[in-house]
């Protein structure tokens, strides 16, 4: 995840309108839609010691085209979206970075329809209370600004932060391949946004990133150690299961022996076949129904069976009322 902020907010003017309406079902007039800039990341070395390189930022001002903005993370508002029709990378000349090169900021331009229901969004945005925005993009390299080593597959000596011989590491991410949407936080540090970088940079190593990263369509790459992490869990997994098709294999077993005293006139093989196709609710379900009957039938513990007997004594009184 990178952070950015917005920049000003305006009604469009007529050659935006164009682009505008490249994305539009409908032509749109300026009236109905409300522009925005946001700058969506630089090249500056950030707070987790990672920049962008310029021809990132140029490549990533052709990714976003077309990117919707979620501007409130809650699932019940998903079509709260704000779009990016124009993106572009402006230099600032007076700036330079702790790199040692020429400041650049991706800045795109986004809209969104005026309407009641985003309103409240527009003087959030106007009044400067929603500002800072986290992107999400996937990067082909992440390597060390010092000696150059790919930092996705074992990495080098270097420690990202400190200095040598008067130059910062860093990892340099270069090569997008591709943008996710981008949002609006309320705190900078969004957990959903910074899983969504993570993909493709160095932290990768559990099976609910890895779930997502299929979801989102994202390449995976990863280095020997994420590997053996995820194989750790997927070993973790593979023993809880063994346990479960245990559990499973029992709850089946005494359904069937339940079954066969209640319902005789079910071949087992049936009521086999019926048993492998229901999950586990199912299984727990029929046991357990079977189980009742059975009991009422004979007693199926037998040290328990004046016990059973008394308690189905109870029982049919019930019923009778
Ligand atoms: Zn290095």
């Amino acid at each position: 995840m990178k952070e950015g902020y917005v920049l000003k907010s305006k009604i469009p003017e007529k050659d935006e309108l164009s682009k505008i309406n490249k994305y539009t079902r409908r032509e749109f007039t300026a009236d109905e839609i409300y522009t925005f800039s946001v700058v969506l990341c630089d090249n500056e070395i950030d707070r987790d010691n990672e920049r962008f390189t310029t021809q990132a930022l140029n490549k990533l001002s052709e990714l976003f085209l077309g990117k919707t903005g979620i501007f409130n993370h809650s699932m019940q508002t998903q079509n709260q979206k704000a779009r990016i029709y124009d993106c572009c990378v402006e230099e600032d000349d007076s700036r330079i970075t702790k790199a040692g090169e020429k400041y650049c900021r991706l800045v795109a331009k986004a809209y969104l329809p005026k309407c009641d229901r985003n309103n409240d969004f527009i003087l959030e945005l106007e009044s400067g209370i929603k500002k800072e925005v986290s992107v999400g993009c996937a990067v082909g390299s992440v390597s060390c600004s010092i000696c150059g080593a790919d930092l996705r597959s074992g990495g080098c000596h270097h420690i990202k932060g400190k200095s040598y011989n008067e130059k910062i590491c860093c990892a340099v991410l270069s090569e997008p391949t591709d943008a996710y949407e981008w949002s609006f936080v309320a705190v900078p540090a969004q957990r959903e946004a910074g899983v969504i970088k993570s993909f493709s940079t160095n932290s990768v190593y559990n099976v609910e990133s890895l779930k997502k990263a299929v979801r989102l369509n994202s390449e995976i790459t990863l280095n020997a150690e994420q590997g053996k992490n995820i194989l750790k869990q997927i070993e973790s997994m593979e023993n809880d299961a063994q346990y479960g098709k245990m559990y499973r294999g029992e709850l089946k077993k005494r359904l069937l022996k339940y079954a066969g005293l209640v319902q005789p006139e079910i071949p087992e093989k049936v009521m086999n076949r019926a048993a492998e196709n229901m999950d586990i609710e199912d299984l727990k379900c029929f046991e357990k129904a079977y189980r009742k009957k059975a009991e009422g039938v004979l007693p199926i513990a037998p040290q328990l069976a004046a016990v059973h007997k008394e308690k189905n004594s109870v029982s049919n009184a019930e019923f009778k009322i």
